[in-house]
């Protein structure tokens, strides 16, 4: 895993801006969507292992959940390394984007379709009953795409160019995110003691 700059400060405040925003239109669509949604706590169908996140908000968990690096282990193999026991987040506060629109009727354009752009539409199993989602309105769903841009304009503000990205159980390893953080948090307890 290469290393890349450390975060810079108006990178962070931009990342907690774009989070600011999801939160927004997701709570607005999952108020409109009222009882359809079966998103509660506990669970965590999402939160599947191999989700991966760009760099710059690999950082930023690295930066503000350090306390969870020192003090537990990774979730075991088979779903997302930051699920507790009980199928909480535990880093909640500071989950990916990725993670913030969990649930949602979700659509996006497949460019690749010939002979023209496809709309293309999507929903978690769980929360698909209900009106068919193929005749929602299209602000009625996230749409994939113009979130992911800003993220990669925030990646590419930091790391001046790669588009890498980083899988959530790495963060545990010392050995593969210490690079990213500038030491890793459990590294940094051993060098403190
Ligand atoms: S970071 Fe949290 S919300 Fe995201 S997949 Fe992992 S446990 Fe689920």
């Amino acid at each position: 895993m290469n290393c890349g700059p450390s975060m810079p400060g108006s990178v962070e405040t931009s990342l907690q801006a774009l989070y600011r925003d999801v939160d927004r239109i997701a709570g607005l669509l999952h108020s409109f969507h009222g009882d359809r949604l079966r998103c509660r706590k506990g669970c965590a169908d999402c939160c599947i292992d191999g989700i991966t996140v760009f760099e710059v908000e690999a950082r930023y968990i690295l930066k503000n959940c350090s306390r969870l690096f020192r003090t537990h282990p990774a979730h075991p193999p088979g779903a997302c390394a930051f699920l507790d026991s009980e199928g909480s987040c535990r880093i909640y506060g500071f989950r990916p984007y990725v993670c913030r629109t969990q649930g949602l009727p979700l659509r996006w354009i497949d460019e690749d379709r010939r002979p023209s752009p496809v709309e293309m539409r999507d929903i978690c199993p769980l929360n698909d009953p209900g009106p068919p989602i193929v005749e929602l309105p299209s602000d009625a769903c996230w749409s994939i795409g113009p979130f992911e841009a800003r993220l990669a304009g925030l990646q590419r503000e930091m790391s001046g160019g790669p588009m890498k990205r980083v899988l959530l159980r790495d963060l545990f390893e010392p050995d593969r995110a210490g690079r990213l953080s500038g030491g890793h948090p459990r590294e940094q307890r051993k060098e403190r003691s």
